[in-house]
């Protein structure tokens, strides 16, 4: 997982408050898209790229899971059904993750938030530490795109969660539970969609240029 914790980001000028307290002057971004179409993949580039901070809620339930904490013990079936692990379990681990995280450096959301109930807390949480969502990066691919790529992962990187049944679950969980938060934010203005069909640095380029 990229963890560009140096303060390199050359988007966010730290500016001070009337009370002293550093703010963002650009704010965090999500980027959303169903399973398969390589969100994590493009997070990661663009994270490393700018000297962001990619949080990824799929790569740090793996993490505690691959290190057996209680936390990898009580969400390990979730992910293996690909079912969504509770609203609760994941926005105490994001709250915990952002806490270490400096103001001034700009947070990448991967795979966070999944249900609105999520998105809300994101606002309450970021609020609390001075910061905001400025922008979600959706990107998409048709459904027969989606299945091939996450059929060929299932051999490659030999996931859990890679096998049809589970693929066909989490297809559905993300049309029923998280396209209603694409329109919580699409209420914002804050969307900008890009198209994920095609070579990995042209998805990237056009992510790059639709945060620009
Ligand atoms: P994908 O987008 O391909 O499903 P992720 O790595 O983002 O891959 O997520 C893998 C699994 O982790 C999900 O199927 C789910 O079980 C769990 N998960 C990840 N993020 C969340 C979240 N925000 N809320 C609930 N469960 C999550």
């Amino acid at each position: 997982m990229a963890d560009g914790r140096a303060a390199s980001d050359e988007t966010s000028l730290e500016i001070l408050s009337a009370t002293g307290v550093a703010r963002l002057s650009a704010g965090d971004l999500v980027v959303m898209g169903p399973p398969g179409v390589g969100k994590g993949t493009q997070a990661k580039a663009l994270a490393q790229q700018n000297g962001w901070v990619q949080l990824s809620t799929g790569e740090l339930f793996r993490d505690h899971i691959r290190r057996e904490t209680d936390l990898g013990r009580r969400v390990k079936t979730y992910l293996d059904q690909g079912l969504y692990v509770p609203d609760e379990v994941t926005v105490e681990m994001v709250r915990e993750r952002l806490r270490g995280i400096s103001p001034s450096t700009r947070v990448l959301f991967d795979g966070f938030p999944r249900t609105v109930a999520q998105a809300e807390a994101l606002d309450r949480l970021l609020e609390e530490l001075g910061r905001r969502v400025d922008a979600v990066l959706l990107l998409d691919a048709p459904r027969e795109e989606l299945l091939a790529r996450l059929s060929s992962r299932a051999i490659t990187e030999a996931r859990a969660d890679d096998t049809p049944e589970v693929i066909a679950k989490r297809l559905d969980l993300y049309q029923g539970e998280t396209s209603p938060v694409i329109s919580y934010y699409d209420d914002r203005g804050l969307v900008k969609r890009v198209n994920g069909v095609g070579k990995v640095d042209d998805v990237t380029r056009r992510l790059r240029e639709a945060v620009n």
